[in-house]
């Protein structure tokens, strides 16, 4: 088995179903192939649903015997985001086996658990599985780019094919260190963007002539400047609070950073890479990433436009994200509009679920004493269509100690992606513990 998933995901990144955000790009159509021919002739129920030609979703089903049982869906995505290979060790589409890891773009995210997934299922459909309950595996397209061609279509579009009371999908499940085991994160909710576009008015003049001119490009520097510089508040939520209570971190590190007033100071004190996603945890952040202005080099410019990705806090919607940039831009707000906005909320499942307690008696299989901790992720996945439908979602897989929480989290849309061998035998080997523990 350890070669099967080992090979399939190979195969899903030799694919290289590159999502650039375009329509004609994705062709997630050739891995809907590859997984339909694996998966065809193992009693699984097929079906293929495509939006616009070449942006392919599969669905396959085991139907559960008993109405009134729960139905599981299992969902990985088989879209990529582009890459630079001068940054790569290997082959980024290459899928090389090389001392016990696979390499190339989608091994972490998140091929390697779309692989461990339709593994999983096969040998379920394959074997004596005759569950009370249904479990949907999909192989979604178009994750990498907000869902409208994958995730978003199927539940506007097609809901009786993915209808289920629990999703899992990415991310969690790295196995954190803790003075008291291992705890295995599982992502219970993630935070919304509210992506904005922002224009900074000037008065157009002649650029011989700087002096007291109103030129929008001097004046846009300082507004980046104060948007990079603004300190939201410091939210300690229901889900941060959990989190770090079931870390079982010291006392000395855990009050700080459950008192707002301290929090930012802690975060200081952290290796950079924990502090800035303990940060983003608690804030909602302002990231100025585009700036365009100026038309020719001798005209003082009347116009500069910027992009800011927001990402949102629960409960952060467009008066409060409004508040805080005007907030943060102080005087300067008369002279920046805001032109766009594009608001897509945070999302939550409860913890108090048959899902949690299923995951947590499961995860004990693998590492057994361990302990499973909520935490909100800081991007975005597909998890929040079926959240909105009122669907209890979790992001979860299992890893192998091998790969660190910090490793795992620069790999992510990075260089030199890879997942061992073990990962993805753990990963498959969860997934039909979960099946059975919750669907029989
Ligand atoms: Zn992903």
């Amino acid at each position: 088995m350890s070669d099967e998933v080992t090979d399939l995901l190979q195969h899903l990144i030799r694919n290289e179903c590159v999502n650039d955000g375009t329509e004609s790009s994705g062709h997630e159509v050739r891995s809907a192939d590859l997984l339909q021919s694996y998966l065809e002739g193992s009693g699984l129920d097929l079906e293929r649903y495509e939006p616009v030609p070449g942006r392919t979703s599969l669905v396959g089903r085991i139907e559960g015997t008993d109405p009134e049982a729960p139905t599981l869906l299992l969902m990985g995505h088989t879209d990529v985001v582009p890459v630079n290979p001068d940054g790569w060790s290997h082959d980024p589409f290459g899928g090389e086996l090389i001392d016990g890891e696979v390499w190339g773009r989608g091994a972490v995210d998140m091929l390697n658990l779309t692989a461990s997934m339709a593994v999983a299922v096969k040998h379920l459909a394959r074997g004596d599985f005759r569950p009370k309950g249904t479990l949907i595996y999909l192989a979604v397209a178009d994750e990498e780019a907000l869902g409208a061609l994958g995730a978003q279509h199927l539940v506007d579009h097609e809901p009786d094919a993915i209808r289920a009371d629990y999703v899992i999908t990415e991310s969690g499940g790295i196995p954190i260190p803790s003075p008291t085991g291992v705890k295995l994160p599982v992502i219970v909710g993630e935070k919304g963007s509210f992506w904005v576009k922002l224009r900074v008015k000037g008065t157009p003049g002649h650029g011989s002539q700087p002096y007291k001119t109103d030129n929008a490009l001097v004046t846009a520097a300082a507004v980046v400047q104060r948007i990079a510089e603004y300190q939201p508040r410091t939210e300690i939520h229901a889900i941060w609070r959990q989190f770090l209570e079931g870390m079982d971190y010291p006392t000395e590190m855990v009050g700080p950073l459950l008192d707002p007033d301290a929090f930012v100071d802690a975060c200081d004190q952290l290796p950079v890479g924990m502090g800035r996603q303990f940060h983003a945890c608690t804030h909602t952040t302002f990231a100025p990433t585009i700036a365009h202005g100026g038309t020719k080099i001798n005209v003082i410019p009347d116009r500069v436009d910027l992009q800011i990705d927001i990402r949102t806090l629960p409960g952060h919607g467009d008066a409060e994200v409004r508040a805080m940039l005007d907030e943060a831009l102080g005087d300067l707000a008369p002279k920046v509009e805001l032109i766009a906005a594009a608001d897509d909320p945070s999302t939550a499942s409860p913890m108090d679920t048959p899902l949690w307690d299923a995951l947590g008696r499961v995860t004990q299989q693998f590492y057994a004493g361990s302990k499973i901790v909520p935490f909100m992720t800081v991007g975005a996945t597909d998890a929040r269509f079926f959240r909105r439908l009122g669907t209890t979602s979790y992001g979860f897989g299992l890893f192998s100690e091998h790969l660190s929480f910090e490793d795992y989290g620069a790999m992510f849309h990075g260089d030199d992606e890879r997942i061992d061998v073990e990962s993805l035998q753990l990963s498959t080997a969860m997934w039909e513990a979960l099946s059975h523990d919750l669907l029989t």
